[in-house]
């Protein structure tokens, strides 16, 4: 399923001196416009995320390289896994054959090309940057953020994202870990947000504040809808995302499943033994 990518969005923007922005061509329900893929730094920049490897990046990639007066991509560095991030990376890897490709390797069964591994607190220097790895875990368990010292702006990958809600997928994400990373973030002195996906955010802490506070309401209306007596995850979705158009409950279902997750492991729900699998308040 995807939609259009509206008009306002430009597939390639200057967005401060140090920092330009490809869009990876991947426009759809999941990804708004596509992947927001960063050039941060001077004349050789780092590439912050490649897309989902779509036909047509490079060649865009390229033109704005050349647009402005860039030379080549020094490095790349990767938010995580999921392959609207690092798709494009075997693409990259032909247009720059020896370019160093890093993100944290952690869970990873395959990677596309051999990668250098990131760890939390790693410090990455660029020409005129540096950037600050943040150990993010929650949407995956491999997400970094980014923390851009010279503009006190935070790239979130899927942490947060402009105009949308990150899913929690079950099999790698953690709602738990999810909320503390959010909360690491605040702590930081953090001016701007770059997503990976919807546009720049500024200024970022009620941001931010907004993703913990939404997350801990679904918490509640979750709770509450359990205790009112629904009590399968389509149940659940029915009562709390009435508001949100069904062509988006699959992914509510994943949402409430992630809560239920957390919920259960607080003590705070029962798991009935069926399936579908039904819950009760604890
Ligand atoms: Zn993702």
């Amino acid at each position: 399923m995807s939609a259009p990518r509206p008009a306002a969005v430009p597939e390639t923007a200057r967005l401060t001196p140090l920092v330009g922005r490809v869009l990876g061509l991947n426009p759809g329900l999941m990804t708004g416009p596509g992947t927001n893929t960063y050039l941060v730094g001077a004349r050789r920049p780092i590439l912050l995320d490649t897309g989902a490897g779509v036909a047509g990046y490079i060649r865009l990639l390229m033109s704005f390289l050349g647009s402005e007066g860039l030379e080549d991509v020094s490095r790349v560095i990767l938010t995580h896994r999921h392959v609207d991030h690092i798709g494009g990376v075997p693409d990259v890897r032909r247009a720059f054959p020896r370019v160093p490709v890093a993100k944290l390797v952690k869970n990873d069964a395959s990677l596309p090309v051999s990668m250098e591994s990131l760890a939390d607190g790693a410090v990455i220097r660029g020409d005129g940057v540096t950037l600050h790895a943040i150990y993010t875990p929650g949407h995956a368990s491999d997400h970094l953020c980014y923390y851009l010292e010279e503009e006190r702006a935070l790239f979130t990958g899927d942490l947060i994202l402009g105009g949308s809600t990150t899913v929690i997928p079950p099999d790698d994400g953690d709602l738990a870990d999810y909320l503390d990373s959010l909360r690491r973030v605040l702590q930081l002195d953090v001016q701007r947000i770059y997503p990976a996906h919807g546009p720049v955010l500024e200024p970022a802490r009620p941001v931010i504040e907004g993703y913990i506070a939404h997350r801990l309401e679904r918490d509640a209306q979750i709770l509450q809808a359990v205790s009112a007596g629904a009590e399968t995850v389509a149940d659940i979705v029915a009562r709390v995302y009435r508001e949100v158009s069904p062509a988006l409950h699959p992914v509510a279902r994943l949402s409430v499943l992630s809560h239920l997750h957390k919920l259960e492991r607080e003590g705070r729900v029962v798991r009935l033994a069926g399936d579908p699998p039904r819950f009760r308040a604890a």
